[in-house]
């Protein structure tokens, strides 16, 4: 079914680098392709510095690219201008890890949702704007009362359903959501996957969703992109993925889940990776994995493995397969 659905983003060979200083270039991402279907939501996955934020904020234009492209809906990010452009603004939302850095402690909470709805006109009188925030609020959890005060009065997780209610005030259709649950507490942070999950189904939106650890994500994403220094190293249907991880990083990573189950949880074997991951100003030749990967052999550190369909729908960039 999911494969009949119209492609909204089209992610190919991209790439950004960073200038670092005496000649020293930074590869936050290097050569990443992948594409998100109308309503379905791709995880973005990888330990910090992996550069899966830098991947999310080039592909919706908030950063330059170096090379590759990214379309939305047919049409290049890094192209567009003027009206076309206030329209993919308007189609194309973020929601921030840090709710209390990305709202303003000086507005009240109606005024920041209304923000978007002011710039893009979108009230038809004062009563019309009145009425939407407090659609908002309730959309979110909250409730209308909540209009005239101000963030500083709010928790972590009320604050984050707050930068919600504010992304989705102009109606958008894709929702870039970068670590929206890192900054919160465990408790709080399934009330917000929920809380997204409802609003997709309810809007029909479609997700990026960036994470640093494959826990939630599996509640919320129907693909999974596990990113290692720059690179995609694993790419699969998010079960898929949890019932048979190929890449030894994706192992790793998963063995790191806490299980429900007392009994399961005894048995649980974590895998433990050795060393940091390396800088991407230089990073492995080969398997940027290798020398972390207790599987690394000669020709890892000879050739860069690609990202190949090793099974249906199951993408891995490993010599093992
Ligand atoms: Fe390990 Fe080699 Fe596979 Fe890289 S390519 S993950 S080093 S086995």
């Amino acid at each position: 079914m999911q494969d009949k659905k119209e492609v909204v983003l089209e992610v190919k060979n991209l790439k950004k680098y960073f200038d670092v200083g005496k000649n020293a270039v930074l590869k936050a991402v290097d050569d990443v392709s992948f594409i998100i279907r109308e309503g379905e939501t791709i995880g973005l996955v990888g330990e910090s510095g992996c550069g899966k934020t830098t991947c999310g904020r080039t592909c919706i234009g908030m950063y330059n690219k170096t090379e590759g492209s990214v379309l939305y809906k047919g049409k290049d990010v890094h192209k567009i201008h003027g009206a076309e452009k206030k329209a993919f603004c308007k189609e194309v939302q973020t929601i921030f890890q840090d709710p209390y850095a990305s709202l303003n402690p000086r507005m009240t909470v109606g005024d920041i949702i209304a923000e978007g709805i002011d710039i893009h006109n979108l009230a038809a009188n004062s009563k019309d704007r009145t009425d939407r925030i407090q659609y908002l609020l309730q959309q979110v959890g909250l409730n209308k009362e909540h209009s005239n005060r101000f963030v500083h009065e709010f928790s972590g997780g009320q604050r984050q359903r707050i930068g919600i209610a504010r992304a989705l005030a102009v109606e958008p259709k894709f929702i870039m959501c970068d670590e929206p649950i890192s900054a919160l507490d465990v408790s709080i942070q399934a009330q917000v996957v929920n809380l997204l999950i409802k609003l997709q189904r309810e809007m029909g939106l479609t997700y990026l969703f960036i994470a640093h650890d494959l826990s939630m994500v599996k509640h919320m994403s129907d693909r999974v992109a596990v990113m290692y220094l720059g690179v995609v190293a694993e790419l699969t249907e998010s079960k898929e993925l949890y019932r048979n991880a190929l890449h030894p990083y994706t192992k790793a990573l998963l063995s790191a889940i806490p299980i429900a189950d007392p009994r399961l949880e005894r048995m649980r074997k974590r895998i433990m990776l050795e060393g940091e991951v390396p800088s991407p100003i230089n990073p492995p030749l080969g398997c940027r994995f290798r020398k972390r990967c207790s599987y690394a052999m000669k020709i890892c550190s000879e050739q860069t493995p690609p990202l190949k369909e090793a099974a249906p729908n199951h993408f891995v960039a490993c010599h093992l397969y």
